[in-house]
């Protein structure tokens, strides 16, 4: 049996980008309006740095207003709150992020339900998370929408298709769920509690992986020909001493036996801040009631 197709989500994303960019251009041309994104970062998680750095990046890199917010680790509550309403009142801030996680001492909810769910780019706020299982217009979580792309792209229509997602976080797997079901999958969603998860496994045309557990999902629980898409970012240690990161699918048997799969790194990953810029551009589209930008 040959390997299976590798779903490069770097090259998909860079499309991706591209589009939006040719898309605000347009936006700024014909209407002289341009998105903007604001992005919060309370705290000083190195992680969280970098992650924030890239999206102010490719925000500009797309023509969009990029608005950085960076507070110290201990910032009340309130005063986070306070900003996020500011935020909310401000027309030229059409996207708003909270970079999560935030410290113990705020409470992650709060913020969530803080943000107008018509600027909730990361589509957490439970008015977004309702609209979507509703099957109304919603912002859809990045993560989940960028996963969605990538199988549209390398299998065209899903209807009928079986999916399993494994993990149930509000981050990755309900929405992803919930976006396959719209897709007319017929979805099993798998978890922490799941008994025999390789039989589960083994019944899906698609296979979501996003359980935080390092190269856990085995070739042989894989079946044959089915599309992969690997959420999982773990770092694990190597004996020499040196760091990997690597999904929570195994991909060295994986590859062997799917039909197609998503490369740790450089498969998901790069469509989630992808994911976000299209949002930001649908938000702003949608205040301004300007046609819906569809991708
Ligand atoms: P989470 O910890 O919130 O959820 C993990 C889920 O996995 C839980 O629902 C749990 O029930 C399930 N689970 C745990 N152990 C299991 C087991 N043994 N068998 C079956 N299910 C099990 O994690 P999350 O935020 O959903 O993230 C999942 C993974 O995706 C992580 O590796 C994270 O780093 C990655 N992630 C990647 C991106 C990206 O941009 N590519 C974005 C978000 C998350």
């Amino acid at each position: 049996m040959t390997d299976a197709k590798l779903i490069d989500g770097t090259v998909f994303s860079g499309k991706l980008r591209e589009t939006i960019a040719s898309r605000v251009a347009e936006m700024k041309g014909k209407h002289r309006i341009t998105p903007g994104l604001a992005v919060v970062l309370v705290g000083e998680d190195p992680a969280s740095q970098v992650y924030v750095r890239t999206k102010g990046k490719r925000t500009v890199e797309t023509g969009m207003n990029s608005f950085e917010h960076k507070l110290p680790a201990d910032t009340p509550e309130d005063s986070l709150l306070l900003l996020i309403d500011s935020l909310n009142k401000d027309p030229a801030v059409h996207g708003i992020l909270v970079q999560l996680p935030v410290p113990k001492h705020i409470d992650t909810q709060k913020v969530i339900e803080a943000i107008d769910p018509a600027k909730d780019v990361d589509g957490f706020h439970p008015v977004n998370v309702g609209r979507l299982a509703a099957g109304m217009d919603a912002l859809v979580p990045c993560t989940p929408l960028g996963s969605l792309l990538l199988l549209k792209d390398n299998l065209g229509k899903l209807g009928g298709l079986d999916a399993v997602v494994i993990g149930r976080s509000n981050i990755v797997g309900k929405p992803m769920a919930q976006l396959l079901i719209r897709e007319s999958c017929t979805v099993t969603i798998a978890h922490s509690q799941t008994r025999d998860l390789p039989s589960v496994v083994r019944r899906a045309d698609i296979v979501i992986a996003a359980v935080g557990r390092p190269e856990m999902i085995k070739g042989d629980w894989i079946k044959p020909g089915a599309t992969v898409i690997d959420v999982g970012i773990n770092r694990i240690d190597l004996p020499d001493g040196k760091t990997r990161l690597v999904g929570d699918v195994d991909f060295a048997s994986a590859v062997k036996v799917a039909g197609a799969i998503t490369p740790v790194p450089g498969g998901v990953g790069p469509m989630t801040i992808a994911c976000l810029l299209r949002n930001t551009l649908v938000a702003c589209a949608r205040q301004h009631n300007l046609p819906e930008v569809e991708f």
